[in-house]
């Protein structure tokens, strides 16, 4: 969403750190640019607010990790159906000093209870459907956003949780002005948002989405931010906020008088505060690929889109794509993505061993996979998964395809910082809404992650990788993706978009760096997403575009929209590029600290 910031309130939110500006001075908001070149820092979102929140911090003195912690923060108050609090995500960090690149999983986790039939109705047999699983506590996993951004402040940060949650907590409390997207996100949400007593209250005054142009509060939030900033994450993880939390999956908090009917019964859940105090972020090797001399750093499990967007590369270095016609590039780019889909479904899960994910990003692996591109036709999907175990050898040739998930929510930022750190974060409460129930008294929506877990096998004969278990983590798409140039940042780029970030993370690279693109031309371009699908999924522009001089056997399914990516540059000549989406979800909050460089 892109609330219109007031002012006041950002103002107000001036933090009492750091010196680079004077303590009273009033942060200017950034205009709403989708590009913005300059020095001493740069923040990009989807989100005039939280990128002025970012962009604050930094002036103030606050590095990166400090800088994403705050607006991240600010993305739960003005993108709550999007991220915050009660969901999770992957936080992707370069690190200057050492020149090296960290990554936190802070991915939600089943809760004890749960089992690999959970998604199945006992009384039919039969997987429920998405939105019944959806909006119920099956769904939600236990979050690890608050955990995140602790781990990350600990290990990486210069100021403490409670400062980084300042800004937040002041937007939460004078509120900020309604725009259509928050609207319509609501909108879009009403029935299921109505079944609840405390969502209807926060979201659905009167039975109605607040109206476009009003200011919007959420005390409730507000308070809850500060007790966290009193009391530490404990309070959520082991004190009353957990209770609530906890409270709410078992026994959802249902309306008197429900705003419509929900076709499904809202089915309870047992998550426990032992699944709450036994919550861990995990700091995975993040995967790498090289290519073309860049070495790109990605998230690794339970994300699937480290090994996914390496691999699809990988089959793509293969090919000398700069000197094919553009068309060819792309038909290239969707049969890499649709190889490297099969091999995803087919292996990569939270438990998926190391030795395999080693070989999906193997050089060797990719030759294999990239004899099987015909540069004369589009091969029959689904493709079959590829056999990676290290024997190599001619090509060999159907698999189930998993197309589902190709849903707009979930929140992207890019951070760089004077003394050269990145972060690229990408945190999400899953659906646009989560699971639909704000917990009572606290603000703040709950996830519906779990059902980013298959409901029932989905690899015929073959193991499927991601099913639920206990304590098990679904896996995700998220590509957080942090590309180095002789060991020094050269891209940062994420975006929302369910199983499409992986495409468009991996597009958005090769437009980049093969089609000779600039960052914000990559992003803007017209998006398509083959995962494996008999049809790609794509935008009308890349459909009138392309498809007519694509070679036969491509099919096309038109979408309105792909993603919303943020990303930054770090040009040749030392000064930052930050961008936006011109367009896509609002966009335009893209913002650098000076436009000149110091001397
Ligand atoms: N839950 C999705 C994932 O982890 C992200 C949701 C979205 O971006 O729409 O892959």
């Amino acid at each position: 969403m892109r609330p219109r910031l007031i002012t006041a309130a950002i103002a107000a939110a001036t933090l009492v750190v750091g010196a680079a500006v004077p303590a009273q001075a009033k942060p200017a908001e950034p205009p709403k640019e989708a590009t913005a070149v300059g020095y001493g820092g740069a923040v990009s979102t989807v989100d005039a607010t939280a990128t002025a929140v970012g962009l604050d911090v930094l002036r103030r003195g606050g590095n990166a990790v400090d800088a994403a912690v705050a607006a991240a923060a600010t993305l739960g108050v003005t993108e709550p159906f999007s991220a915050g609090i009660g969901g999770g995500g992957f936080f992707v960090y370069y690190d200057a000093k050492t020149r090296r690149v960290h990554t936190i999983d802070g991915r939600e986790a089943a809760p004890a209870s749960m089992t690999e039939t959970s998604f199945v109705n006992p009384s039919t047999g039969r997987p429920y459907q998405f939105d019944e699983a959806r909006i119920s506590g099956l769904s939600a996993g236990v979050p690890g956003t608050l955990l995140t951004w602790r781990d990350a402040l600990d290990r990486w940060g210069t100021r403490s949780l409670a400062q980084m949650l300042k800004p937040a907590e002041r937007v939460a409390e004078d509120g900020f002005t309604v725009d259509e997207t928050f609207a319509s996100q609501i909108a879009g949400n009403q029935t299921a948002f109505g079944q609840f007593s405390s969502t209807s209250a926060l979201y659905l005054p009167g039975g109605q989405p607040p109206a476009v142009g009003g200011t919007f509060r959420n005390p409730d939030l507000a308070a809850t931010y500060r007790l966290i900033a009193k009391r530490g994450t404990d309070v959520f993880y082991r004190g009353e906020v957990g209770r609530d939390v906890v409270a709410t999956v078992q026994h959802p908090p249902a309306a008197a008088q429900p705003v419509g009917t929900w076709p499904y019964p809202i089915r309870p859940a047992g998550m426990t505060a032992a699944d709450l105090a036994g919550y861990r972020t995990r700091f995975p090797e993040p995967t790498r690929s090289d290519y073309r001399g860049l070495e790109v750093y990605g998230m690794s499990l339970p994300s699937s889109g480290g090994t996914a967007v390496g691999e699809a590369l990988n089959i793509l270095e293969q090919f000398n794509l700069r000197s094919m016609t553009a068309t060819q590039a792309m038909h290239h780019y969707l049969e890499a993505s649709a190889l490297a889909f099969a091999d995803r479904n087919r292996y990569v899960g939270d438990h998926t061993p190391r030795d395999v994910l080693r070989e999906l990003l193997s050089d060797a692996y990719a030759r294999e996979r990239a004899c099987l591109i015909d540069a004369a036709a589009a091969l029959p999907k689904p493709v079959a998964p590829g056999v990676p175990d290290g024997a190599y050898g001619g090509c060999s040739a159907a698999a189930a395809a998993d197309t589902r998930d190709d849903r707009k929510s979930t929140t992207n930022l890019t951070v760089a910082d004077r003394w050269g750190n990145v972060v690229e974060y990408t945190l999400t409460i899953e659906a646009t809404g989560g699971n639909g129930m704000v917990v009572p008294g606290r603000g703040f929506l709950l996830n519906n992650e779990l059902t980013d877990f298959n409901f029932a096998p989905t690899q015929g004969t073959a193991p499927d990788p991601n099913l639920p278990a206990p304590g098990k983590r679904p896996r995700s798409s998220m590509s957080p993706t942090i590309v180095l140039a002789d060991g020094r940042p050269f891209l940062a780029v994420g975006t929302p978009g369910g199983a499409t970030i992986i495409t468009t993370v991996l597009q958005m690279l090769v437009n980049r760096i093969d089609l000779g693109m600039t960052l914000p031309e990559a992003l803007a371009a017209p998006r398509a997403s083959q995962r494996n699908g008999a049809s790609t999924q794509a935008e009308p522009e890349f459909i009138t575009g392309y498809a007519a001089s694509l070679p036969p056997g491509h099919a096309f399914s038109a979408t309105e929209e792909i993603g919303a990516a943020t990303g930054i540059e770090f040009l040749a000549d030392g000064r930052l590029l930050a961008a936006a989406e011109p367009v896509r979800r609002g966009g335009r909050a893209a913002a650098v600290v000076g436009r000149w460089a110091r001397h």
